[in-house]
Protein backbone atom coordinates (compact mmCIF):
# COMPACT_ATOMS: atom_id res chain seq x y z
CA UNK A 1 0.00 0.00 0.00
CA UNK A 2 2.95 2.67 0.73
CA UNK A 3 3.94 2.63 -2.83
CA UNK A 4 1.07 4.40 -3.74
CA UNK A 5 2.28 6.84 -1.06
CA UNK A 6 -0.80 7.20 0.83
CA UNK A 7 -2.31 4.22 2.92
CA UNK A 8 -5.56 2.90 3.25
CA UNK A 9 -6.35 4.54 6.10
CA UNK A 10 -5.43 7.75 4.90
CA UNK A 11 -7.20 7.58 1.68
CA UNK A 12 -10.26 7.19 3.64
CA UNK A 13 -9.46 10.12 5.56
CA UNK A 14 -9.55 12.16 2.59
CA UNK A 15 -12.64 11.03 1.05
CA UNK A 16 -14.98 9.89 3.59
CA UNK A 17 -15.55 10.70 7.61
CA UNK A 18 -13.67 7.16 8.18
CA UNK A 19 -11.61 9.39 10.73
CA UNK A 20 -14.13 9.61 13.06
CA UNK A 21 -12.76 6.15 14.12
CA UNK A 22 -9.69 5.96 12.59
CA UNK A 23 -8.27 8.87 14.47
CA UNK A 24 -8.33 6.28 17.23
CA UNK A 25 -6.99 4.12 14.78
CA UNK A 26 -9.79 1.58 14.20
CA UNK A 27 -9.92 0.66 10.89
CA UNK A 28 -8.64 -2.56 10.32
CA UNK A 29 -5.90 -1.13 12.40
CA UNK A 30 -4.71 -2.40 15.86
CA UNK A 31 -7.09 -1.33 18.58
CA UNK A 32 -11.05 0.06 17.97
CA UNK A 33 -12.93 1.90 18.67
CA UNK A 34 -16.26 3.56 18.61
CA UNK A 35 -15.89 4.13 22.09
CA UNK A 36 -13.14 5.94 22.23
CA UNK A 37 -13.20 8.10 19.11
CA UNK A 38 -14.15 11.27 21.61
CA UNK A 39 -11.84 13.52 19.96
CA UNK A 40 -13.41 17.02 21.50
CA UNK A 41 -14.13 16.78 25.03
CA UNK A 42 -16.90 19.69 24.65
CA UNK A 43 -20.16 17.81 24.88
CA UNK A 44 -22.04 20.02 22.78
CA UNK A 45 -19.88 19.20 19.86
CA UNK A 46 -20.25 16.00 17.90
CA UNK A 47 -17.50 13.79 16.36
CA UNK A 48 -19.45 13.41 13.05
CA UNK A 49 -22.04 15.29 11.01
CA UNK A 50 -23.72 13.88 7.79
CA UNK A 51 -25.80 16.25 6.15
CA UNK A 52 -27.34 16.73 2.96
CA UNK A 53 -28.58 12.86 2.98
CA UNK A 54 -32.32 11.51 2.49
CA UNK A 55 -32.24 9.51 5.85
CA UNK A 56 -35.33 7.03 6.31
CA UNK A 57 -34.68 6.34 10.09
CA UNK A 58 -37.43 3.15 10.84
CA UNK A 59 -38.07 5.68 14.09
CA UNK A 60 -42.25 5.88 13.46
CA UNK A 61 -42.02 9.47 15.36
CA UNK A 62 -39.90 10.83 12.50
CA UNK A 63 -39.53 8.45 9.92
CA UNK A 64 -37.38 11.03 7.46
CA UNK A 65 -34.48 13.32 8.51
CA UNK A 66 -31.42 14.99 6.26
CA UNK A 67 -28.92 15.31 9.26
CA UNK A 68 -27.63 13.58 11.97
CA UNK A 69 -24.97 14.03 14.42
CA UNK A 70 -22.84 11.38 15.95
CA UNK A 71 -20.83 11.36 19.23
CA UNK A 72 -18.85 8.97 21.46
CA UNK A 73 -20.47 5.97 18.60
CA UNK A 74 -23.83 7.27 19.35
CA UNK A 75 -26.61 9.12 17.84
CA UNK A 76 -26.79 12.49 19.19
CA UNK A 77 -29.25 14.60 16.64
CA UNK A 78 -31.03 13.54 14.06
CA UNK A 79 -33.03 16.23 12.06
CA UNK A 80 -32.68 18.86 9.68
CA UNK A 81 -28.92 20.22 8.36
CA UNK A 82 -29.51 23.49 11.31
CA UNK A 83 -30.00 21.54 13.72
CA UNK A 84 -27.02 19.00 13.38
CA UNK A 85 -24.79 21.34 12.16
CA UNK A 86 -25.00 23.02 16.17
CA UNK A 87 -22.94 20.13 17.26
CA UNK A 88 -20.07 21.24 15.05
CA UNK A 89 -17.21 21.90 16.92
CA UNK A 90 -13.28 22.11 16.28
CA UNK A 91 -12.91 18.06 16.00
CA UNK A 92 -15.75 17.42 14.18
CA UNK A 93 -15.78 15.69 10.78
CA UNK A 94 -18.19 16.35 8.46
CA UNK A 95 -19.69 14.59 5.49
CA UNK A 96 -22.01 15.57 2.96
CA UNK A 97 -24.04 12.58 1.87
CA UNK A 98 -24.73 14.51 -1.29
CA UNK A 99 -28.20 13.34 -1.49
CA UNK A 100 -27.75 9.74 -1.10
CA UNK A 101 -29.90 7.57 0.86
CA UNK A 102 -29.46 6.53 4.68
CA UNK A 103 -30.75 3.73 6.32
CA UNK A 104 -30.35 2.06 9.66
CA UNK A 105 -27.19 -0.55 9.54
CA UNK A 106 -29.15 -4.05 8.35
CA UNK A 107 -29.54 -6.86 11.39
CA UNK A 108 -29.26 -10.88 10.28
CA UNK A 109 -30.83 -12.92 13.25
CA UNK A 110 -29.33 -16.26 12.16
CA UNK A 111 -25.91 -16.67 10.37
CA UNK A 112 -23.57 -19.47 10.64
CA UNK A 113 -20.83 -16.88 9.66
CA UNK A 114 -18.48 -20.02 8.42
CA UNK A 115 -15.77 -17.81 8.27
CA UNK A 116 -13.12 -20.14 7.84
CA UNK A 117 -14.84 -22.53 6.03
CA UNK A 118 -14.92 -19.77 3.32
CA UNK A 119 -10.82 -19.39 3.59
CA UNK A 120 -9.32 -22.56 4.16
CA UNK A 121 -12.62 -25.25 2.43
CA UNK A 122 -12.86 -25.97 -1.31
CA UNK A 123 -15.58 -24.02 -1.95
CA UNK A 124 -18.03 -25.46 -5.50
CA UNK A 125 -20.54 -23.03 -5.64
CA UNK A 126 -21.32 -18.78 -5.49
CA UNK A 127 -21.78 -17.69 -1.66
CA UNK A 128 -22.94 -14.65 -1.97
CA UNK A 129 -24.70 -14.93 -5.44
CA UNK A 130 -26.82 -16.77 -8.38
CA UNK A 131 -23.80 -18.55 -10.39
CA UNK A 132 -24.56 -21.48 -11.97
CA UNK A 133 -21.56 -23.77 -11.79
CA UNK A 134 -20.69 -27.07 -13.64
CA UNK A 135 -20.37 -31.12 -12.43
CA UNK A 136 -16.89 -30.83 -13.89
CA UNK A 137 -15.73 -27.75 -12.04
CA UNK A 138 -16.84 -29.42 -8.92
CA UNK A 139 -15.05 -32.85 -9.35
CA UNK A 140 -11.59 -30.93 -10.42
CA UNK A 141 -11.98 -28.79 -7.93
CA UNK A 142 -12.23 -31.68 -5.24
CA UNK A 143 -9.73 -33.76 -6.79
CA UNK A 144 -6.91 -30.93 -7.07
CA UNK A 145 -7.24 -31.29 -3.16
CA UNK A 146 -7.76 -34.99 -3.01
CA UNK A 147 -4.37 -34.93 -4.89
CA UNK A 148 -2.73 -33.18 -1.88
CA UNK A 149 -4.76 -35.08 0.64
CA UNK A 150 -3.29 -38.44 1.90
CA UNK A 151 -5.12 -41.25 1.37
CA UNK A 152 -7.97 -42.73 3.99
CA UNK A 153 -8.30 -38.67 4.90
CA UNK A 154 -11.63 -36.93 3.86
CA UNK A 155 -11.77 -34.77 1.06
CA UNK A 156 -14.98 -32.14 1.33
CA UNK A 157 -16.28 -29.98 -0.92
CA UNK A 158 -18.56 -26.67 0.49
CA UNK A 159 -21.74 -24.28 -1.04
CA UNK A 160 -23.11 -26.73 -3.68
CA UNK A 161 -26.40 -26.06 -4.35
CA UNK A 162 -28.22 -28.84 -6.33
CA UNK A 163 -30.67 -26.20 -8.16
CA UNK A 164 -26.96 -24.03 -9.39
CA UNK A 165 -25.98 -26.41 -11.12
CA UNK A 166 -24.98 -26.32 -15.26
CA UNK A 167 -25.91 -29.98 -16.75
CA UNK A 168 -29.25 -29.39 -14.30
CA UNK A 169 -28.93 -32.66 -12.67
CA UNK A 170 -28.43 -33.76 -8.85
CA UNK A 171 -24.79 -34.64 -8.13
CA UNK A 172 -24.40 -38.02 -7.45
CA UNK A 173 -21.54 -41.15 -6.39
CA UNK A 174 -20.55 -42.01 -9.24
CA UNK A 175 -19.07 -38.40 -9.87
CA UNK A 176 -17.67 -38.42 -6.88
CA UNK A 177 -15.76 -41.76 -7.66
CA UNK A 178 -14.17 -39.81 -10.27
CA UNK A 179 -12.15 -37.51 -7.97
CA UNK A 180 -10.92 -40.12 -5.92
CA UNK A 181 -11.33 -43.88 -4.82
CA UNK A 182 -8.93 -43.87 -2.59
CA UNK A 183 -10.37 -40.68 -0.10
CA UNK A 184 -13.47 -40.74 1.28
CA UNK A 185 -15.18 -37.50 -0.46
CA UNK A 186 -18.35 -35.72 0.74
CA UNK A 187 -19.88 -32.21 -0.95
CA UNK A 188 -21.80 -30.72 1.70
CA UNK A 189 -25.61 -28.80 0.44
CA UNK A 190 -25.10 -25.18 1.71
CA UNK A 191 -28.56 -25.88 2.87
CA UNK A 192 -26.56 -27.51 5.77
CA UNK A 193 -29.39 -30.99 5.83
CA UNK A 194 -28.29 -33.29 2.98
CA UNK A 195 -24.72 -34.36 1.94
CA UNK A 196 -23.10 -36.94 -1.35
CA UNK A 197 -21.15 -38.98 -0.88
CA UNK A 198 -18.71 -41.39 -2.58
CA UNK A 199 -18.40 -45.09 -2.26
CA UNK A 200 -15.14 -45.05 -0.26
CA UNK A 201 -17.05 -43.28 2.06
CA UNK A 202 -20.05 -45.55 2.12
CA UNK A 203 -17.54 -48.58 2.50
CA UNK A 204 -15.94 -46.83 5.73
CA UNK A 205 -19.45 -46.14 7.30
CA UNK A 206 -20.29 -49.28 7.00
CA UNK A 207 -23.38 -48.95 5.08
CA UNK A 208 -24.76 -50.81 1.89
CA UNK A 209 -27.93 -50.96 0.42
CA UNK A 210 -29.67 -53.09 2.64
CA UNK A 211 -29.04 -50.51 5.61
CA UNK A 212 -32.11 -49.27 7.30
CA UNK A 213 -32.77 -45.80 7.50
CA UNK A 214 -32.16 -44.91 10.47
CA UNK A 215 -35.14 -42.11 12.99
CA UNK A 216 -34.62 -38.29 10.95
CA UNK A 217 -32.54 -39.24 7.85
CA UNK A 218 -32.12 -41.17 4.43
CA UNK A 219 -29.71 -42.63 2.69
CA UNK A 220 -31.25 -42.09 -0.79
CA UNK A 221 -31.46 -44.71 -3.65
CA UNK A 222 -31.39 -44.45 -7.66
CA UNK A 223 -34.13 -46.54 -9.68
CA UNK A 224 -32.04 -49.99 -9.32
CA UNK A 225 -32.28 -49.43 -5.50
CA UNK A 226 -28.35 -48.49 -5.92
CA UNK A 227 -26.75 -45.32 -3.61
CA UNK A 228 -26.83 -42.25 -5.62
CA UNK A 229 -24.63 -40.96 -3.06
CA UNK A 230 -27.28 -38.61 -1.32
CA UNK A 231 -27.78 -39.07 2.57
CA UNK A 232 -30.19 -36.58 4.27
CA UNK A 233 -30.18 -35.22 7.98
CA UNK A 234 -29.55 -37.61 10.59
CA UNK A 235 -28.19 -40.39 8.74
CA UNK A 236 -25.04 -38.84 8.24
CA UNK A 237 -24.01 -38.95 11.51
CA UNK A 238 -22.27 -42.56 10.65
CA UNK A 239 -19.66 -40.83 8.39
CA UNK A 240 -18.72 -38.35 10.73
CA UNK A 241 -17.30 -41.31 12.98
CA UNK A 242 -14.83 -42.78 10.01
CA UNK A 243 -12.58 -41.96 7.67
CA UNK A 244 -9.00 -39.26 8.81
CA UNK A 245 -9.24 -35.17 9.03
CA UNK A 246 -6.36 -33.32 9.10
CA UNK A 247 -5.59 -32.21 13.00
CA UNK A 248 -4.33 -28.66 14.35
CA UNK A 249 -2.85 -27.37 17.38
CA UNK A 250 -4.49 -25.49 19.88
CA UNK A 251 -2.68 -22.41 18.30
CA UNK A 252 -3.28 -22.94 14.91
CA UNK A 253 -7.23 -23.55 15.32
CA UNK A 254 -7.50 -20.46 17.24
CA UNK A 255 -5.28 -18.47 14.19
CA UNK A 256 -7.94 -20.30 11.84
CA UNK A 257 -11.17 -19.02 14.04
CA UNK A 258 -9.41 -15.65 13.73
CA UNK A 259 -8.80 -15.31 10.58
CA UNK A 260 -12.13 -16.74 9.82
CA UNK A 261 -14.23 -14.18 11.90
CA UNK A 262 -12.32 -11.53 10.58
CA UNK A 263 -12.70 -11.89 7.02
CA UNK A 264 -16.26 -12.85 7.36
CA UNK A 265 -16.78 -9.57 9.37
CA UNK A 266 -15.57 -7.76 6.15
CA UNK A 267 -17.64 -9.46 3.94
CA UNK A 268 -20.82 -8.23 6.37
CA UNK A 269 -20.12 -4.91 6.41
CA UNK A 270 -18.95 -5.24 2.60
CA UNK A 271 -22.88 -5.57 2.07
CA UNK A 272 -23.86 -3.54 5.01
CA UNK A 273 -24.94 -5.74 8.42
CA UNK A 274 -23.82 -4.45 11.36
CA UNK A 275 -25.17 -7.01 13.75
CA UNK A 276 -25.07 -10.57 12.99
CA UNK A 277 -26.39 -13.20 15.22
CA UNK A 278 -23.84 -15.67 14.83
CA UNK A 279 -24.55 -19.27 15.32
CA UNK A 280 -22.15 -20.52 17.68
CA UNK A 281 -18.60 -20.38 16.81
CA UNK A 282 -15.08 -19.39 18.88
CA UNK A 283 -16.15 -17.24 21.40
CA UNK A 284 -12.24 -16.65 22.57
CA UNK A 285 -11.41 -15.90 18.92
CA UNK A 286 -14.52 -13.63 19.16
CA UNK A 287 -12.97 -11.92 21.34
CA UNK A 288 -9.27 -11.66 19.93
CA UNK A 289 -10.89 -10.38 16.77
CA UNK A 290 -12.57 -7.29 18.25
CA UNK A 291 -9.05 -6.66 20.83
CA UNK A 292 -7.35 -6.67 17.67
CA UNK A 293 -9.84 -4.15 16.38
CA UNK A 294 -10.95 -6.59 13.32
CA UNK A 295 -14.60 -6.81 14.25
CA UNK A 296 -16.42 -4.84 12.51
CA UNK A 297 -19.97 -5.85 12.77
CA UNK A 298 -21.67 -6.42 16.60
CA UNK A 299 -22.73 -9.96 17.57
CA UNK A 300 -25.14 -11.49 19.64
CA UNK A 301 -23.71 -14.92 19.99
CA UNK A 302 -26.07 -17.98 20.35
CA UNK A 303 -24.85 -21.04 21.56
CA UNK A 304 -25.35 -24.53 22.75
CA UNK A 305 -23.55 -27.52 23.59
CA UNK A 306 -20.38 -26.49 26.57
CA UNK A 307 -20.91 -23.04 26.34
CA UNK A 308 -24.83 -23.06 26.96
CA UNK A 309 -24.15 -25.79 29.80
CA UNK A 310 -21.73 -23.53 31.26
CA UNK A 311 -23.91 -20.77 31.17
CA UNK A 312 -27.03 -22.68 33.14
CA UNK A 313 -24.86 -23.70 35.89
CA UNK A 314 -22.85 -20.64 36.17
CA UNK A 315 -26.16 -18.55 36.22
CA UNK A 316 -25.39 -16.31 32.58
CA UNK A 317 -28.58 -15.33 31.06
CA UNK A 318 -29.56 -13.63 27.83
CA UNK A 319 -28.13 -10.32 27.63
CA UNK A 320 -24.81 -10.62 29.49
CA UNK A 321 -22.15 -8.96 27.82
CA UNK A 322 -21.79 -5.11 26.10
CA UNK A 323 -22.83 -4.05 22.63
CA UNK A 324 -20.59 -5.25 20.35
CA UNK A 325 -20.80 -9.36 21.71
CA UNK A 326 -23.83 -10.25 23.51
CA UNK A 327 -25.28 -13.68 24.42
CA UNK A 328 -28.53 -13.74 22.68
CA UNK A 329 -30.87 -16.75 22.36
CA UNK A 330 -29.64 -20.26 22.42
CA UNK A 331 -28.41 -21.67 18.95
CA UNK A 332 -30.83 -23.08 16.67
CA UNK A 333 -32.07 -26.72 18.73
CA UNK A 334 -33.45 -28.46 15.30
CA UNK A 335 -36.81 -29.76 14.88
CA UNK A 336 -36.97 -30.85 11.49
CA UNK A 337 -35.07 -31.01 8.01
CA UNK A 338 -34.64 -27.77 5.56
CA UNK A 339 -36.61 -25.90 3.63
CA UNK A 340 -34.47 -25.62 0.14
CA UNK A 341 -33.18 -29.13 0.68
CA UNK A 342 -36.65 -30.21 0.79
CA UNK A 343 -36.63 -32.25 4.25
CA UNK A 344 -38.73 -30.25 6.13
CA UNK A 345 -42.17 -31.83 8.37
CA UNK A 346 -44.99 -31.20 6.55
CA UNK A 347 -48.73 -32.25 7.65
CA UNK A 348 -49.21 -33.11 3.53
CA UNK A 349 -46.34 -35.23 1.59
CA UNK A 350 -44.11 -33.91 -0.69
CA UNK A 351 -45.65 -34.16 -4.17
CA UNK A 352 -44.63 -37.71 -6.34
CA UNK A 353 -43.01 -39.13 -3.52
CA UNK A 354 -43.80 -43.01 -3.36
CA UNK A 355 -43.89 -44.11 -0.43
CA UNK A 356 -45.38 -40.44 0.63
CA UNK A 357 -42.22 -38.34 2.51
CA UNK A 358 -43.13 -36.12 4.66
CA UNK A 359 -40.02 -34.70 5.52
CA UNK A 360 -37.84 -35.22 8.97
CA UNK A 361 -38.71 -34.84 12.28
CA UNK A 362 -35.12 -34.21 14.70
CA UNK A 363 -36.81 -34.22 17.82
CA UNK A 364 -39.31 -36.06 19.96
CA UNK A 365 -42.53 -33.62 21.22
CA UNK A 366 -40.74 -34.59 24.86
CA UNK A 367 -37.50 -34.13 23.81
CA UNK A 368 -38.53 -30.48 22.64
CA UNK A 369 -40.80 -29.75 25.94
CA UNK A 370 -37.44 -30.67 28.63
CA UNK A 371 -35.05 -28.76 26.12
CA UNK A 372 -37.19 -25.73 26.16
CA UNK A 373 -38.39 -25.96 29.95
CA UNK A 374 -34.49 -25.86 30.78
CA UNK A 375 -33.63 -23.42 29.18
CA UNK A 376 -36.44 -20.98 30.29
CA UNK A 377 -36.18 -22.11 33.82
CA UNK A 378 -32.32 -20.72 33.24
CA UNK A 379 -33.17 -17.32 31.77
CA UNK A 380 -32.14 -17.95 28.89
CA UNK A 381 -34.13 -16.78 25.26
CA UNK A 382 -34.89 -20.34 23.57
CA UNK A 383 -34.48 -20.30 19.90
CA UNK A 384 -35.51 -23.61 17.81
CA UNK A 385 -35.49 -24.25 13.97
CA UNK A 386 -38.55 -25.07 12.78
CA UNK A 387 -39.44 -24.69 8.87
CA UNK A 388 -42.58 -27.36 8.61
CA UNK A 389 -45.93 -26.70 10.21
CA UNK A 390 -45.82 -30.15 11.67
CA UNK A 391 -42.05 -28.81 13.11
CA UNK A 392 -43.07 -25.03 14.08
CA UNK A 393 -46.46 -26.89 16.02
CA UNK A 394 -44.23 -28.61 18.36
CA UNK A 395 -42.00 -26.26 19.21
CA UNK A 396 -45.14 -24.09 20.03
CA UNK A 397 -46.15 -26.63 21.88
CA UNK A 398 -42.97 -26.91 24.15
CA UNK A 399 -42.53 -23.03 24.18
CA UNK A 400 -46.40 -22.31 25.45
CA UNK A 401 -45.54 -25.16 28.41
CA UNK A 402 -42.60 -24.25 29.14
CA UNK A 403 -43.99 -20.67 29.47
CA UNK A 404 -46.92 -21.98 31.51
CA UNK A 405 -44.39 -24.10 33.93
CA UNK A 406 -41.90 -21.31 34.17
CA UNK A 407 -43.87 -17.66 33.69
CA UNK A 408 -40.98 -15.16 32.93
CA UNK A 409 -41.64 -11.73 31.41
CA UNK A 410 -40.67 -10.91 27.78
CA UNK A 411 -38.99 -14.07 27.06
CA UNK A 412 -39.63 -13.54 23.04
CA UNK A 413 -38.87 -17.06 22.31
CA UNK A 414 -37.08 -17.22 18.82
CA UNK A 415 -38.32 -19.73 15.92
CA UNK A 416 -35.73 -20.09 13.27
CA UNK A 417 -37.60 -19.82 9.90
CA UNK A 418 -40.34 -20.59 10.92
CA UNK A 419 -41.13 -21.10 7.74
CA UNK A 420 -44.74 -22.53 6.72
CA UNK A 421 -47.15 -21.49 8.97
CA UNK A 422 -51.07 -21.30 8.65
CA UNK A 423 -53.90 -19.19 10.81
CA UNK A 424 -53.83 -21.77 13.95
CA UNK A 425 -50.24 -21.03 14.07
CA UNK A 426 -49.87 -17.65 13.43
CA UNK A 427 -52.69 -17.14 16.40
CA UNK A 428 -50.35 -19.06 18.65
CA UNK A 429 -46.99 -17.10 17.55
CA UNK A 430 -48.53 -13.68 18.52
CA UNK A 431 -50.34 -14.80 21.67
CA UNK A 432 -46.50 -15.83 23.07
CA UNK A 433 -45.17 -13.32 21.35
CA UNK A 434 -42.59 -15.72 19.75
CA UNK A 435 -39.85 -13.99 17.11
CA UNK A 436 -39.93 -15.72 13.99
CA UNK A 437 -36.35 -15.20 12.23
CA UNK A 438 -37.48 -16.08 8.70
CA UNK A 439 -35.74 -16.31 5.26
CA UNK A 440 -35.06 -13.01 3.40
CA UNK A 441 -32.76 -13.71 0.53
CA UNK A 442 -34.47 -17.26 -0.51
CA UNK A 443 -37.44 -15.45 -2.40
CA UNK A 444 -34.93 -14.17 -4.74
CA UNK A 445 -32.12 -17.03 -4.75
CA UNK A 446 -34.14 -20.20 -4.07
CA UNK A 447 -37.27 -19.61 -6.36
CA UNK A 448 -36.05 -22.38 -8.43
CA UNK A 449 -37.08 -25.19 -5.61
CA UNK A 450 -40.44 -23.78 -4.49
CA UNK A 451 -42.12 -25.61 -7.10
CA UNK A 452 -41.24 -28.71 -4.82
CA UNK A 453 -43.53 -27.42 -2.76
CA UNK A 454 -46.25 -25.85 -5.20
CA UNK A 455 -47.84 -21.98 -4.86
CA UNK A 456 -50.85 -23.43 -2.45
CA UNK A 457 -48.07 -24.14 0.16
CA UNK A 458 -45.90 -20.93 -0.95
CA UNK A 459 -48.49 -18.53 -0.15
CA UNK A 460 -48.13 -19.57 3.41
CA UNK A 461 -43.92 -20.10 3.58
CA UNK A 462 -41.47 -17.20 4.53
CA UNK A 463 -45.12 -15.27 5.45
CA UNK A 464 -43.54 -11.71 6.25
CA UNK A 465 -46.83 -10.59 5.28
CA UNK A 466 -48.90 -12.76 7.35
CA UNK A 467 -46.71 -11.87 10.07
CA UNK A 468 -46.54 -8.22 9.59
CA UNK A 469 -50.35 -8.16 9.88
CA UNK A 470 -50.74 -10.23 12.80
CA UNK A 471 -48.78 -8.12 14.69
CA UNK A 472 -45.69 -10.24 14.86
CA UNK A 473 -41.99 -8.68 15.28
CA UNK A 474 -40.69 -11.10 12.46
CA UNK A 475 -37.22 -10.31 11.28
CA UNK A 476 -34.84 -11.36 9.03
CA UNK A 477 -32.69 -14.55 9.16
CA UNK A 478 -30.85 -15.31 6.31
CA UNK A 479 -29.10 -18.80 7.36
CA UNK A 480 -25.81 -18.25 5.66
CA UNK A 481 -24.51 -21.00 4.40
CA UNK A 482 -27.58 -21.79 2.91
CA UNK A 483 -28.93 -18.42 1.61
CA UNK A 484 -26.73 -15.51 0.58
CA UNK A 485 -27.02 -12.98 3.23
CA UNK A 486 -27.20 -9.51 1.42
CA UNK A 487 -29.92 -7.39 3.34
CA UNK A 488 -30.90 -5.62 -0.54
CA UNK A 489 -31.28 -9.21 -1.85
CA UNK A 490 -33.73 -10.08 1.19
CA UNK A 491 -35.04 -7.24 0.51
CA UNK A 492 -35.71 -7.19 -3.21
CA UNK A 493 -37.43 -10.63 -2.98
CA UNK A 494 -39.57 -9.52 0.06
CA UNK A 495 -41.12 -7.03 -1.63
CA UNK A 496 -41.37 -8.74 -5.06
CA UNK A 497 -41.54 -12.61 -4.28
CA UNK A 498 -39.98 -12.90 -7.86
CA UNK A 499 -36.84 -15.23 -8.01
CA UNK A 500 -33.63 -14.93 -10.36
CA UNK A 501 -35.19 -17.06 -12.45
CA UNK A 502 -38.57 -14.92 -13.06
CA UNK A 503 -41.11 -16.33 -11.30
CA UNK A 504 -43.28 -15.34 -8.95
CA UNK A 505 -44.59 -17.74 -5.87
CA UNK A 506 -46.44 -16.63 -3.42
CA UNK A 507 -47.48 -13.08 -4.26
CA UNK A 508 -49.92 -12.71 -1.09
CA UNK A 509 -46.98 -12.09 1.24
CA UNK A 510 -45.43 -8.91 -0.54
CA UNK A 511 -44.57 -6.21 1.72
CA UNK A 512 -44.01 -2.90 1.68
CA UNK A 513 -40.12 -0.89 1.21
CA UNK A 514 -41.04 0.21 4.81
CA UNK A 515 -42.06 -2.96 6.11
CA UNK A 516 -39.37 -4.78 4.62
CA UNK A 517 -36.79 -2.31 6.17
CA UNK A 518 -38.00 -2.30 9.51
CA UNK A 519 -37.77 -6.39 9.19
CA UNK A 520 -33.99 -5.92 8.42
CA UNK A 521 -32.92 -3.68 11.06
CA UNK A 522 -35.59 -2.99 14.05
CA UNK A 523 -37.32 -6.10 13.74
CA UNK A 524 -34.28 -7.47 14.38
CA UNK A 525 -32.96 -5.28 17.39
CA UNK A 526 -36.29 -6.64 19.05
CA UNK A 527 -35.00 -9.98 17.68
CA UNK A 528 -32.26 -10.00 20.61
CA UNK A 529 -33.87 -7.74 22.79
CA UNK A 530 -31.85 -4.61 21.92
CA UNK A 531 -34.85 -2.55 20.20
CA UNK A 532 -33.97 0.23 23.22
CA UNK A 533 -30.15 0.80 21.87
CA UNK A 534 -30.53 0.05 17.88
CA UNK A 535 -32.28 -1.16 14.90
CA UNK A 536 -33.11 3.10 13.91
CA UNK A 537 -31.81 6.46 13.25
CA UNK A 538 -32.76 7.62 16.82
CA UNK A 539 -31.01 10.55 19.17
CA UNK A 540 -29.49 8.17 21.97
CA UNK A 541 -29.08 4.80 19.89
CA UNK A 542 -25.49 3.24 18.43
CA UNK A 543 -24.87 4.79 15.40
CA UNK A 544 -24.99 1.72 12.87
CA UNK A 545 -25.91 2.90 9.52
CA UNK A 546 -25.31 2.34 5.99
CA UNK A 547 -24.99 4.58 2.56
CA UNK A 548 -26.71 3.99 -0.62
CA UNK A 549 -26.03 5.01 -3.85
CA UNK A 550 -29.96 4.98 -4.55
CA UNK A 551 -33.10 5.38 -2.99
CA UNK A 552 -34.78 1.86 -2.23
CA UNK A 553 -38.13 4.00 -2.38
CA UNK A 554 -37.50 5.19 -6.10
CA UNK A 555 -35.91 2.15 -7.81
CA UNK A 556 -36.93 -0.33 -9.65
CA UNK A 557 -37.87 -3.16 -7.00
CA UNK A 558 -36.43 -5.74 -8.74
CA UNK A 559 -32.67 -3.34 -9.01
CA UNK A 560 -32.90 -3.44 -5.17
CA UNK A 561 -30.02 -5.76 -4.77
CA UNK A 562 -27.85 -3.88 -6.97
CA UNK A 563 -27.80 -1.22 -5.37
CA UNK A 564 -24.46 0.03 -4.37
CA UNK A 565 -23.60 0.20 -0.92
CA UNK A 566 -21.45 3.10 -0.48
CA UNK A 567 -20.77 2.89 3.04
CA UNK A 568 -21.22 0.89 6.74
CA UNK A 569 -20.32 2.62 9.58
CA UNK A 570 -20.62 0.66 13.27
CA UNK A 571 -20.92 2.83 16.12
CA UNK A 572 -19.88 6.07 13.76
CA UNK A 573 -16.93 4.77 12.49
CA UNK A 574 -16.52 3.83 8.40
CA UNK A 575 -16.19 0.11 8.46
CA UNK A 576 -17.00 -0.10 4.92
CA UNK A 577 -16.10 1.93 2.23
CA UNK A 578 -16.62 1.65 -1.73
ZN1 LIG B 1 -29.36 -22.38 10.69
Amino acid sequence: MKKHGRNRREFLGLTGFGVAGLASGSFLGATVSAEAQNSDADPRHADLVVFNAKVYTVDRRMPKAEAFAVKGGRFVCVGDAVEAKAFIGKGTRTFDAKQMTIVPGFIDCHNHAPGNTLLYEVIVGNPYEVEFVTIASIIDKLRARAQKTPAGFWVDGYFYDDTKVKERRQLNVYDLDQVSREHPVVVHHRGGHTSYYNSKAFELAGIDKNTPNPMGGTYDHDENGEFNGRVTDRARAVFDKVGKRETFSPEQNEQRDRDGLAYISKQFVRYGLTSVHHEGGDLFALQQVRARGELLHRVSFETAGEILEAMIKNGICTGFGDEWIRFGATLEHAADGSFSERTMALSTPYAGTNPPYSGNITDTQEGLNTWAERVQRAGIQPNCHANGDVAIDMVLTAYERAQKLVPRPDVRPKITHCTLVNDDLLRRIKALNVVPAAFTTYAYYNADKFHFYGEERMKHCMAFGSFLDAGIHAAAGSDFSPGPFAPLMGIQGMMTRNGWNGETWGANQRISVDEALRVNTLNGAYNSHEEAIKGSITPGKLADFVVLAEDPYSVDPQKIKDIEIVLTATGGSTVYQK
